[in-house]
């Protein structure tokens, strides 16, 4: 395979290690364009894909007020990124790699503090949620 430059954008450093993925923006051949957002990774079980979720905010007109909202998107994450549960990371959108992936994280930014905190609180909520349910 031909080595591409990391001809992509110049928006994120390329990693210092390599990879072989043909879907890398910085070592294959994946073109990244459009949107972009910073997220946080809430799962990297699946096989080079992870799950990125950031809040973002809705204007509602009737209450002239923002509402607080929470994307989910899947992202392609490739072996020299390599992106764990926790960390915080750019994504960019790419041209659709499966039915439901059309981003790819191209940069680490770090780790998030207190994610696990965050992730055991919204576990307890939802749990006092379910038992109220069943109250009902
Ligand atoms: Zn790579």
């Amino acid at each position: 395979m031909l080595k591409t430059e990391a001809k992509n954008t110049g928006i994120a450093d390329a990693p210092k290690q390599e990879c072989s993925d043909i879907s890398c923006p910085f070592h294959g051949g994946l073109k990244v364009r459009g949107r972009q957002f910073t997220g946080s990774v809430m799962s990297a079980k699946m096989k080079k894909t992870a799950v990125i979720e950031f809040d973002r905010l809705a204007f509602i007109s009737k209450y002239e007020r923002y509402e607080k909202r929470r994307t989910r998107l899947k992202a392609h994450n490739p072996d020299c990124i390599g992106a764990k549960e926790g960390d915080v990371v750019k994504i960019m959108e790419c041209r659709p790699l499966s039915k439901t992936k059309n981003f790819v994280i191209i940069q680490k930014l770090g780790v998030e503090k207190g994610f696990k905190d965050r992730m055991e609180a919204r576990e307890a909520a939802k749990a006092i949620k379910e038992e109220e349910k069943e109250a009902e």
